[in-house]
């Protein structure tokens, strides 16, 4: 295989994707889907296309094997977060290559990691793989908002096109931390609650504090929830990443204050969290207003309800005139970690970085698998990618990039886990 040539032919295609804005909100993924299809078309696949609005379509691609279905889904979202360009160093979406790296929103969350997959997908006619079981190419709109239009429109009305017994997906990576390197593979998330607060008074004048303002007693709120205890819990399937971090055999209060457990990432794994994300309230500096609000993003870890976690919100809340309401909630998803998927996983992750930590974990922010999951599927989350940290900090922030030769391997990575789990010669 000519990798040199396939690096090249990858860049080519990625630096043309991220010319495509797909900002979501509003989404408008119709011509980056439009691009992926024509590629796929000029390899002779045929592209069938899933839209619940015609400006926000869904696109699947399946390698008949003629024998089994149920093979692996290779997925991607092809919606991404704003960017600001007058922050940027270079166009957000210009599809900037320079000193080795790819620039442009979207670049590691996530049209880097669809070019991995759509390259290693063609490969497989290309290569003319004798396929065991199905290969299928998904790619979703409206990820970045909440897999509306995208993978829950998929899974709620078109469960048997999306038939498979594995797919691969972001929600973990490869981390490149100069004296170590780790791989973090999602084996599942954390369920989601956003949550508006809000908070009621009395109109009045600045000027003549009456008791009854609502800006006050929405901080006594959030200060009473922020006050909270939040434990560490410690999921029986995330003991191989403690045992992993050399991290066994600690108490609960030395786990809490061991200085690993203080990289917010980390942290987030063994512990529900709650942090506010907005407020709003008043219009004029000596005006009390009537109603101050603020947006609460709560995540929770396997094991509890959200129903359990709504309640627990109120009983913490101190008596007041406080309302609650649900903008947003989801459970928590998890696949099992013990099968030839997870295993395929380990050991292509051992083969291509035999430097890095395997850590499998709970990812504490959502993608597409949870919806991929309550269909049945084992779903694991992997950016076969060796990411510096400063470059992690870009995905939603300012000047995101991939390096060229991180897509490189990646596509390996993705070839690698194509022939074991799907090939025929491969098992
Ligand atoms: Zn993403």
């Amino acid at each position: 295989m000519d990798w040199k040539a396939i690096e090249r032919e990858a860049v080519d295609v990625l630096s043309e994707y991220l010319r495509i804005d797909t900002t979501n909100p509003p989404g408008n993924e119709r011509q980056a889907i439009e691009f992926l299809s024509r590629f796929l078309k000029n390899e002779g696949f045929a592209v069938e296309i899933f839209a619940a609005d015609p400006e926000r379509p869904n696109l699947l691609c399946r390698l008949d094997s003629g024998q089994d279905p149920r093979g692996l889904i290779l997925l991607h979202h092809c919606d991404v977060v704003g960017a600001d360009p007058r922050e940027w160093a270079v166009p957000p979406f210009g599809g900037v290559v320079r000193d080795g790296y790819i620039y442009g929103r979207g670049a590691l969350d996530m049209k880097g990691m669809g070019v991995m997959e759509l390259l290693a997908f063609v490969l497989a006619k290309r290569e003319k793989l004798p396929l065991r079981k199905d290969l299928v190419l998904v790619v979703c709109c409206d990820e970045e908002t909440g897999s509306r239009y995208g993978a829950e429109f998929l899974a709620k009305n078109h469960p048997r096109e999306l038939e498979a017994a594995w797919v691969l997906n972001e929600g973990g990576s490869g981390w490149n931390m100069g004296d170590r390197e780790v791989v973090l593979l999602g084996f599942g998330e954390k369920g989601l609650l956003w949550l508006r607060l809000g908070a009621e008074g009395k109109a009045g004048h600045g000027s003549m504090p009456h008791g009854q303002n609502p800006c006050e007693k929405l901080l006594e709120g959030l200060s009473a929830l922020k006050a909270a205890p939040r434990p560490l819990r410690v999921l029986p399937e995330m003991q191989a990443l403690l045992r992993n971090l050399g991290l066994t055999d600690l108490k609960p209060e030395e786990l809490e204050a061991h200085p690993l457990l203080k990289i917010p990432l980390l942290r987030a794994m063994f512990q529900d969290t709650l942090s506010v994300t907005m407020l709003q309230a008043g219009f004029k500096p000596n005006v009390i207003p009537t109603r101050a609000e603020a947006v609460l993003d709560v995540r929770v870890l396997p094991g509890r309800s959200i129903a359990d976690l709504i309640a627990e919100i109120r009983e913490n809340l101190p008596p007041g005139p406080f309302s609650l309401e649900v903008i947003q909630s989801f459970p928590p998803s998890l696949s099992p970690v013990e099968n030839e998927f997870f295993e395929c996983l380990k050991q292509t992750a051992e083969k291509f970085f035999p430097r890095a930590l395997f850590l499998p974990c709970v990812f504490p922010g959502f993608t597409d698998s949870r919806c991929f999951r309550e269909l049945g599927t084992i779903g694991y989350g992997w950016i076969p990618a060796m990411i510096d940290p400063e470059d992690v900090t870009r995905v939603h922030g300012v000047d995101e990039r991939i390096k060229v030769s991180d897509l490189g391997t990646g596509i390996q990575v993705v070839w690698e886990i194509v022939q074991r789990m799907v090939g025929k010669d491969q098992r």
